[in-house]
């Protein structure tokens, strides 16, 4: 940190003038690369002129109130997971980020927990353990709270209590006017209440979210890894459990179709779970049937298995997102898409030093009846809009080099455009939802929640962000601005 006379930037100075001068990281700053190097993807590690680490909702509103009085561009990181240059960090500009509002606070009056923007989901479960309690949080432990939750967020509970953001009881968030209001299920500002369940970042920033929490206890689950000849059969499997997973909405699913050489190359993937500790749950009769090279399924914790989705740090992610019906023929395309852009990435890469996958996540009607269960007020993802059950997919290539990521990024965008052109040759295949948390920055997001949702968001940012500061000063994320009526 530099003295408040020596300081190097402009933006600095407005920073320390509202009195956050000791807040403030420079280029110079051994903490300033730390904070940098912790960003999950390489891509999103811009260089900011400075990252300003409030303390409290109070300093974020300071921090705010400065950057928009002096009109300076900002971005607003908490876990830093998202993986597109520009969503969670800026060039040039201040960074607000928010790594140090990460506490969890269990309140044993009502069963909720209040968890900081810049938690990670590991601690998040770690501390509510302590009280028998979780919630409806990330399946990958590193990632962070505010983006996961803000975006969505795709659960392992997701089928029996709606989207993470569907328990979401209260919001604590920072206004562009610096003023730090509470939405509330039922109470004050119901319509930023709602907006904010998928809106992502058009409104200010969220400096605590209340949730509610349910029992922990131990599961049952893991990961098996099939050989490629089992992909169709796999994908059989996959389309059988979205059918069927309002039977036994404690379990859980997906399908990964992959070029992983810690596997050894090409494989197919299924992690599932059953949250009630349920031994090989009926509902994946046929997962568990197919030809596997090994597999972990044990009971165990919940802490255990967020390990096997993580996906390792400092590559260049390359990310796009598509729905589509629950079709064995479209997901078959899919994969077998996947398996000729590996072979591509395999020619293209010499030292081999890269991952590519596409994972297959159920989305059955489901999820919607249980959003509104879990949610009278509603959320704007709009997936209500979906008349069958559906296929999330999420593609991905992860590479060494920002030349690489270049060279691979049309590929991966041209998968989801051709399993896109597929689907549409089937009655309902392509359905139009992009989900925020795995989209590509130039996806069409919020335009894909309908008319109705756009509606709302836009009306949300306008009443609570009239000068539209979070449109104009603060590029990353998907802006409600941006959607064409
Ligand atoms: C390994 C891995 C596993 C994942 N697993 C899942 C999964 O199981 N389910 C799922 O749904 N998604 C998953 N994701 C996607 C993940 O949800 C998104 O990347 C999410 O944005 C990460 O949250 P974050 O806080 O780390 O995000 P960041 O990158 O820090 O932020 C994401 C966006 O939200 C904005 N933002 C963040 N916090 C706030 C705030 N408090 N107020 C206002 N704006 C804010 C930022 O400005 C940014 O635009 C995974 C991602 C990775 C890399």
């Amino acid at each position: 940190m530099a003295g408040v006379d020596s300081l190097p930037n402009p933006q600095a100075e407005w920073l320390a003038q509202s009195g956050l001068e000791s807040r403030v990281l420079f280029p110079a700053d051994a903490a300033y690369a730390t904070r940098i190097d912790s960003y999950w993807c390489n891509s999103a590690k811009l260089r900011p002129s400075c990252i300003v680490q409030p303390h409290s909702a109070y300093e974020v509103s300071r921090a705010v109130t400065a950057l928009a009085k002096t009109n300076q561009p900002f971005a607003v990181r908490a876990g830093g997971h998202t993986n597109w240059a520009g969503s969670n960090n800026i060039a040039d500009g201040v960074t607000i980020d928010l790594g140090l509002l990460n506490s969890t606070q269990y309140d044993d009056t009502n069963q909720t927990a209040h968890l900081g923007p810049g938690g990670k989901w590991k601690d998040v479960y770690a501390e509510l353990e302590r009280h028998g309690r979780t919630v409806s949080g990330g399946r990958e432990a590193e990632v962070g709270v505010g983006g996961f939750l803000l975006g969505g967020g795709n659960t392992f509970y997701t089928s029996r209590y709606g989207w993470a953001c569907d328990n979401v009881v209260a919001y604590e968030i920072v206004l562009a006017d610096g003023s730090i209001i509470t939405a509330e299920a039922g109470g004050r500002h119901t319509d930023l209440f709602r907006a904010l369940k998928g809106g992502g970042n058009n409104f200010g920033i969220v400096t605590r979210f209340t949730m509610r929490t349910i029992p922990s206890g131990p599961i049952w689950g893991g990961l098996a890894l099939h050989p490629l000849d089992a992909v169709p059969a796999g994908v059989d499997a996959l389309v059988d459990f979205t059918t069927n997973n309002a039977s036994d909405p404690y379990t859980n699913m997906q399908f990964v179709v992959g070029h992983q050489p810690r596997f050894g190359g090409g494989v197919g993937i299924t992690i599932a779970n059953n949250m009630l500790a349920v031994e090989k749950p009926p509902l994946l009769q046929k997962s568990l049937a197919l030809p596997e090279i090994m597999n972990n399924y044990k009971t165990t914790t919940l802490q255990e298995v967020l390990t096997y989705s993580s996906l390792p740090p400092n590559y260049y992610n390359i990310w796009f997102t598509l729905t589509i019906k629950n079709d064995a023929s479209i997901v078959r395309k899919a994969a077998a898409l996947h398996n000729e852009m590996a072979k591509e990435l395999q020619a293209g890469i010499p030292d081999q030093d890269f991952t590519s996958h596409v994972s297959f996540q159920p989305v059955p009607r489901l999820f919607v009846q249980q959003s509104h269960a879990a949610n009278s007020s509603g959320n704007v993802l709009g997936l209500e809009q979906n008349t069958y059950d559906a296929i999330l997919i999420q593609a991905s290539a992860s590479v060494r080099t920002a030349e690489l990521e270049a060279w691979a990024r049309p590929k991966v965008c041209a998968l989801v455009d051709e399993v896109r052109t597929f689907a549409s040759s089937i009655e309902g295949g392509a359905v139009p939802w992009v989900y925020l948390n795995y989209a590509h920055s130039g996806q069409e997001v919020l335009q894909s929640y309908g008319p109705e949702n756009v509606g709302r968001i836009r009306e949300a940012a306008l009443k609570y962000d009239p000068e539209g500061v979070f449109q104009r000063l603060c590029p990353g994320g998907f802006k409600i601005s941006a959607v064409k009526d």
